[in-house]
């Protein structure tokens, strides 16, 4: 009959029901090492996918970023579909006095989205005065 010390074991690949403790989440310990283990690999995979994602977005941004007089640029989505631009990419969210949108802020880049375009700017550096 089920009760509260039936389990099933928190391994993944094993799910095979126990009595147990109450506290107990594997049937046994080599259960436990290898469900870790399969945690810090997953979590492994999706530190190196990020990693990737946020570089190709930071390359991405590098390539197109013409500043003009206001030092923004102007983007169009189409062109940033085309080079395949992240738009899941993690990022940071940033405001900028000169603009009523919050930004996101991605590596020295930060952009948002203006109508059908992205627009760009490089992030300010604290303590330059230039505008
Ligand atoms: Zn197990």
């Amino acid at each position: 009959m089920p009760g509260i010390y039936l389990k099933t074991c928190g391994f993944l690949y094993c799910q095979e029901e126990f009595y147990g403790r109450l506290n107990q989440v594997y049937c046994d310990t080599d259960c436990k090492t290898h469900e870790n283990n399969r945690r810090a690999s997953e979590a492994r995979k999706l530190n190196k996918e990020y990693v990737e994602k946020y570089n190709r977005a930071i390359n991405i941004l590098r390539g197109v970023f013409k500043p003009d007089a206001n030092r923004q640029c102007l983007v169009p989505k189409l062109v940033m579909e085309q080079l395949n631009f992240p738009n899941d990419c993690p990022y940071t969210p940033m405001k900028d006095d000169r603009y009523d949108k919050p930004f996101h802020a991605i590596g020295p880049f930060a952009y948002q989205l203006e109508g059908n375009n992205f627009l760009i700017i490089k992030k300010r550096k604290y303590g330059t005065s230039s505008l």
